[in-house]
């Protein structure tokens, strides 16, 4: 086992903590302290709710994913917690049997079924004319050779058993990490696989294969993910591994929070920090009784690195380590429309998440994955917009304006627009800073100067790697 690099700071029971964010990372983070003991832990979050990105508002009686919805079976941490706090269930939806996914590569649209994995997503592999020949027979050891493969080149570079983020593996490796996942692709003999990345993990907005830094897409496509989808689609396992809390993934936070008796401030947005070389910190925010100043031993920063330049007040090495990180944009759009039409699109597009993409509509769905027959009256569903780079004002008005006209081109008429939720999605470091460590100098740097780092800025932009980054933080650093 890897032994965890780190500061050699300490997180004290009798510390006073601030955390700056009530996401999953802020929420979670303080639930741990709290069972650990700690008993001055202080949430401070910018919206009226709790759960950030963990987003699911109520529309005619049903809750709606705006943020975080999938829960495969290997989230452990956070299936534990659901069942800790008896929150709702999880349900699978009904897309395996259905036609779900579509390719628009190359521009014209074409359905596949996803129960055929094997079989009908090979299709989409002739675009890069590296179809394995042969019947199924010889696709499928063309696919078991290529995950073998995979895992073997994932252990090479990760190491395993500890967190791969805790210690800094070699400069050649961090060389590795930094190339283009499409590349290792090429290297690898990985081809087979391809149809799994794009829906696994494109598909889930993690960046473009030709474009995203081989760490990112081997963080994500752990081999309990390989094995649980593969497994699934080639029906040797009955376990769904796309599934979702039935009564909104945001429930499981407000739930440990009110369960929890957690110090949580609501409508607290975090302006400014003072980190003199002695003494306590201070925490200047916009409260909803006005201006206020919250005083920490530590303070915990469970925002997106790159905003929080706005309010830390960060010191050289943190302002090189935050304007190294990049993310793409999700618009998450609650609609409605009369009815589902026959033979629209359900789940992915998977032209907008492959280079030159023609659709920014990434996905359509409902909480149930119900179909025309399941709903009478008009439906409701969330589309989502996914583009490869940074939010801001041009970008989403462009996404406004091409929602309607995608929306049709895939069959929705008549589409009413509910809600929308803007989010900067997967916070990353460059492929230069992925080069230069800087993934892993965030760990090396925890606690220095009375500041630790949690959420997906720290590790990677999904429930699962939140939470185990602060189980990490907790084994690493926390007082016993
Ligand atoms: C559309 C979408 C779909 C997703 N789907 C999945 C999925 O299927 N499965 C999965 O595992 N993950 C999914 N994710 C990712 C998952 O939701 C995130 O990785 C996780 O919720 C990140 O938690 P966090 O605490 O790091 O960040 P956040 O949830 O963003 O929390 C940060 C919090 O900080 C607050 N904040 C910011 N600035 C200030 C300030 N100045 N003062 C006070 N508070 C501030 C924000 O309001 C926010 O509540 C999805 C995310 C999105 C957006």
């Amino acid at each position: 086992m890897n032994e965890p690099t780190g500061a050699g700071a300490r997180l004290r029971k009798d510390s006073r903590i601030g955390i700056i964010g009530g996401g999953c990372g802020g929420v979670h983070l303080a639930h741990l302290l709290k069972q650990r003991g700690f008993a001055h832990v202080t949430v401070l979050e910018r919206e009226h709710r709790i759960g950030g990105k963990a987003c699911s508002p109520i529309h005619r009686g049903f809750p709606h994913e705006m943020g975080a919805c999938y829960i495969p079976p290997h989230y452990s941490e956070f299936i534990r917690l659901m069942a800790r706090y008896g929150v709702g269930r999880l349900t699978a939806p009904k897309v395996y049997e259905r036609s779900v996914f579509t390719t628009a590569l190359g521009g014209g649209l074409r359905e596949h079924h996803l129960a055929s994995f094997v079989q009908g997503t090979y299709d989409a592999l002739a675009r890069v004319d590296k179809m394995p020949r042969g019947g199924n027979l010889m696709r499928l050891l063309a696919l078991l050779g290529a995950i073998r493969r995979y895992h073997r080149l994932r252990r090479r570079l990760l190491g395993q058993g500890y967190h791969p983020l805790a210690r800094r593996p070699s400069t050649a490796a961090m060389a590795e990490l930094a190339l283009p996942f499409m590349d290792m692709v090429e290297r690898h003999r990985l081809h087979a696989m391809l149809p799994y990345f794009w829906l696994a993990s494109s598909g889930q907005g993690y960046g473009v294969l030709e474009t995203i830094p081989t760490l990112y897409a081997l963080l994500w496509n752990q081999p309990a993910l390989v094995s649980a989808f593969v497994l699934t689609r080639l029906g040797l396992s009955r376990r769904p591994v796309v599934q979702m809390v039935d009564v909104g993934t945001q429930t499981l936070f407000e739930r440990i929070v009110e369960e929890d008796g957690l110090d949580v401030r609501l409508g607290v947005t975090v302006r400014s920090v003072a980190r003199p070389a002695s003494g306590p910190v201070t925490v200047t925010a916009e409260t909803p009784e006005g201006p206020a100043e919250f005083v920490f031993d530590d303070i915990v920063v469970a925002t997106d690195f790159r905003a929080s330049l706005q309010f830390l007040g960060p010191d050289a090495n943190e302002t090189e380590l935050f304007q190294a990180q990049t993310a793409s944009t999700f618009v998450t759009n609650l609609i409605e429309t009369p009815r589902w039409a026959a033979g629209a699109l359900k789940a992915y597009v998977i032209d907008a998440l492959t280079p030159g993409a023609t659709f920014s509509v990434a996905g359509v769905r409902d909480i149930h994955f119900s179909w025309p027959d399941a709903q009478s009256d008009r439906c409701a569903a969330v589309a989502y917009q996914y583009v490869d780079r940074p939010p801001d004002a041009a970008l989403l008005a462009d996404l406004d304006a091409r929602l309607r006209p995608e929306m049709a081109r895939l069959g929705f008429a008549d589409v009413t627009l509910v809600q929308r939720r803007q989010w900067s999605y997967f916070p990353r470091f460059t492929a230069d800073g992925v080069a230069r460590g800087l993934p892993w100098e965030v760990f090396e740097r925890q606690g220095r100067n009375r500041t630790w780092y949690a959420g997906s800025s720290a590790c990677f932009e999904s429930l699962n790697d939140v939470m185990n980054y602060n189980l990490l933080l907790m084994q690493t650093f926390a007082e016993a």
